[in-house]
């Protein structure tokens, strides 16, 4: 197969058996969405978003694309962008990742940094903010978006269904972190029509608030809210995991160490939480999590110490 363009190579990321020790012999099942195009699961994100906004005649062909995002969503939408010969504003807040600023810049995107004390609420505000300045500019918004869950809808989720029935598996629990919210809403309740007694945890790292709270900030990178995301509203969700940063860095280093695997944090808390789920599942039980991105991303932030 040869390709035409690098977007392309977005989804049909490979699924992973994990070797560890878990809970009732419960098999834990890994989406590597590290191996899309743009190192992470939103290239889906980001080119379903211009596609769908496209569709829409939301933008043309001179529309300059204005999203806040904590990186990964900045990489993607600047993928999806440059193919289309859009320019593309980023408003970061500036204690994410330097790594993905690199690459965002790399792609072309323009970058405007939001005080870290004001959260991605501030990002969100200041992206506004441009947009209402400029003329012919289009905010995604990935936090409102519902083109965000329906690009997990209708690419990853079925590929989850395809993956597990081509082996004759059962997927029995869901598990999947939540920074806007749409990985794990798209997925979940996709699956929920397909799979029946379908267990669904989300997982958030302390600090966050979904289950109560205090907000406070955390190392681990990608997950976590300030706001319950609009995308929950229809979706069942069993079980609500908050994992330290510190559990979240011991699966990262374990899955480097034993199974040659380099994950990012929001992954770690991932795993960390289907070993929770897995306590609750009966025996043999199959869990599918998602591994959003990879820890090359996050080196510089000393991820393995
Ligand atoms: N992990 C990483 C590394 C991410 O960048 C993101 C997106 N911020 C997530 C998890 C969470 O994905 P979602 O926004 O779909 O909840």
């Amino acid at each position: 197969m040869i390709y035409q363009n690098v977007t392309e190579l977005i989804g049909h990321t490979p699924l992973l058996k994990l070797q560890l020790p878990t809970p009732n012999q419960v098999s834990i099942y890994a989406k590597l969405e590290m191996y899309n195009p743009g190192g992470s699961i939103k290239d889906r994100m980001g080119e379903y978003l211009l596609v769908d906004a496209s569709k829409k005649g939301l933008i043309n062909e001179e529309t300059t694309i204005i999203e806040p995002t904590a990186g990964n969503t900045g990489i993607g939408l600047a993928l999806a962008a440059q193919k289309r010969g859009l320019p593309v504003i980023l408003v970061v807040p500036e204690q994410f990742s330097q790594e993905k600023q690199v690459l965002m810049r790399a792609l072309g995107a323009k970058i405007v940094h939001t005080p870290k004390a004001e959260g991605i609420k501030g990002a969100i505000k200041k992206a506004q903010a441009l947009a209402s300045q400029l003329e012919n500019s289009y905010v995604p918004l990935q936090f409102e978006n519902p083109a965000n869950p329906a690009a997990y809808a209708r690419s990853l989720a079925p590929e989850l269904l395809a993956d597990f029935a081509e082996n004759d598996l059962q997927i029995d629990g869901f598990v999947a972190g939540a920074g806007s919210g749409g990985t794990f809403a798209g997925i979940a309740k996709y699956l929920q029509q397909h799979v029946a007694g379908l267990k669904t945890a989300v997982v958030e790292p302390e600090g966050s608030i979904l289950n109560g709270g205090p907000a406070h900030s955390h190392r681990t990178e990608g997950i976590g809210v300030e706001f319950i995301p609009p995308f929950f509203a229809d979706v069942k969700i069993d079980e609500a995991y908050t994992i330290s940063d510190d559990q979240a860095f011991e699966m990262v280093a374990q899955m480097a160490r034993t199974n040659g695997l380099f994950i990012g944090s929001s992954s770690g808390a991932a795993l960390a939480a289907s070993l929770e789920l897995a306590k609750t599942l009966p025996p043999n039980s199959n869990i599918v999590t998602i591994f959003p991105d990879s820890s090359e991303r996050y080196l510089s932030k000393n991820i393995y110490q």
